[in-house]
């Protein structure tokens, strides 16, 4: 699959319709792929932050997402393929994953916010499984009981909404206890489907 380099980020080339791809064959296999979206933001926390930007690196795919990325893109003479955003790619994974039965586990954000978004999406694709939601605001001594609940949930897909780079620091130091087959970090996606 094709990358670039931009401030020393790998970043996939791919459409929106072969990342989807590549987090539902990710769902299905026992190993937990981690999979990331970096905007103009994310790439300047990327520049300040080594271990945000080595386990961004070390990511199944990192999505361009945004226009400041593309301007960067240009700048550097990349054609890039795709805006690859989680606002965009929620109802389109969740149409897949509805189709191929896969669960869905949510993550993130102020209490009540993740069910909300979850049951949104339930409505807009009725036979989605939405396993199940916690928030974002958990302490330390919490943490395994939180693995706990997703994995004992049989969701496939981890979303983590914890903003960057929390929930990718998050996902990188939980992985191998978590029985899911990818696990992506979302930012402020639960907030924007909850309303
Ligand atoms: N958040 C969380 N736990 C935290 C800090 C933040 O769940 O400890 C949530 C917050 O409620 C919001 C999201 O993480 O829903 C961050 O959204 P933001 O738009 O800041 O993230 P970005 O998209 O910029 O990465």
């Amino acid at each position: 699959q094709k990358q670039f380099q931009l401030f020393r980020v790998t970043i996939s080339n791919i459409t929106m319709s072969d990342a989807i791809n590549n987090v539902i064959n990710s769902a299905k296999t026992p190993e937990c792929d981690s999979y990331a979206f970096v905007n103009a933001d994310c790439m300047n926390i990327a520049h300040k932050n080594e271990q945000y930007r080595q386990i961004l690196n070390q990511n199944k795919n990192v999505f361009a997402d945004g226009s400041g990325l593309r301007l960067a893109c240009k700048f550097h003479r990349i054609a890039l393929k795709d805006n690859v955003n989680g606002t965009d790619m929620f109802p389109l994974l969740c149409q897949r994953a509805a189709e191929q039965g896969v669960g869905i586990f949510m993550l993130g954000a102020k209490p009540n916010i993740a069910n909300k978004a979850a049951e949104k999406m339930q409505q807009r694709f009725p036979k989605l499984r939405i396993c199940g939601s916690h928030d974002g605001y958990f302490s330390e001594q919490q943490t395994d009981e939180v693995i706990g609940k997703i994995n004992s949930s049989g969701a496939q897909i981890l979303l983590v909404a914890m903003g960057a780079p929390i929930q990718e620091r998050w996902i990188a130091e939980h992985s191998e206890k978590l029985n899911v087959g990818a696990a992506i970090g979302v930012g402020g996606l639960f907030d924007f489907y909850a309303d």
